[in-house]
């Protein structure tokens, strides 16, 4: 179907399309998150001038739909499912975890942004090797804050003295207003990093306006228009493992 590729520039990578001739009316979009397919149904007398505009103005709204399915959690996932022995959710997307011995230094490491490779020696402890996948993930979520202060600090005109990870079982971040300290949550590793923006954005908020008065969510509106379908997104996730 690469004719219906070229039709939807912006649809993502991996993700097939199937069109099926019925004796039908009209036509059918459906997406299969679960399959990755966008599936159009469409009548077996369509014209093909029709059906491309037909797909053209549908367009915007299956790339929407095709973005958000590739962020699809489930409403009761909780942290203690995010990392198993064979896959690990890393920004939203579920990973498969291969696995290898290394006689030297365990390690873990990405390997093109599609899998996690990790190597550790015969018969290393279970403990530890959880202590190795902490280290990871609180690395790569450091690496990602450290950008996205870059980015909001100068943005807001304010600036915490500093940003420390810690895994909560009930909130998403915190914000120490007289010692200028903000605590994420280092769960936020497992989630599509817009997640984890909202809450940054959210805690810098508090360093302007400490209380959530109306004044906070107007300056939160005006840094991050959409934060409250975030927000949304984030209460379906249940920290309670
Ligand atoms: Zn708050």
């Amino acid at each position: 179907m690469h004719e219906l590729h070229r039709l939807l520039p912006g649809a993502l990578e991996g993700w097939q399309y199937e069109l099926v001739y019925k004796s039908i009316r009209h036509i059918y979009f459906r997406i299969y998150p679960d399959k990755k397919t966008v599936r159009i149904s469409a009548p077996y007398q369509i014209n093909p001038k029709d059906l491309e505009h037909a797909i053209l103005a549908k367009a915007a709204w299956l790339t929407d739909k095709v973005k958000a399915a590739n962020h699809v959690l489930e409403p009761h996932t909780s942290p203690s499912v995010m990392r198993d022995n064979c896959s690990c959710m890393l920004w939203g997307k579920k990973l498969p975890v291969v696995r290898g011995v290394s006689n030297s230094r365990p390690q873990i490491c990405l390997s093109a942004e599609s899998e996690i490779m990790i190597r550790v020696p015969s018969g290393y402890a279970p403990q530890k090797e959880d202590n190795l996948w902490n280290r990871w993930l609180r690395s790569i979520l450091n690496e990602r804050i450290q950008m996205l202060r870059e980015k909001w600090q100068p943005a807001m005109g304010t600036a915490a003295a500093e940003f420390r990870l810690k895994k909560m079982k009930t909130r998403w971040g915190s914000c120490n207003t007289r010692a200028r300290r903000i605590w994420i949550n280092a769960v936020l590793v497992h989630l599509d990093p817009c997640l984890l923006e909202y809450v940054l954005v959210h805690e810098l908020v508090h360093l302007l306006e400490p209380g959530h008065t109306q004044r906070f969510y107007q300056i939160m509106q005006r840094y991050l228009s959409d934060w409250k379908s975030r927000e949304i997104r984030l209460n379906q996730i249940t920290l309670r493992s």
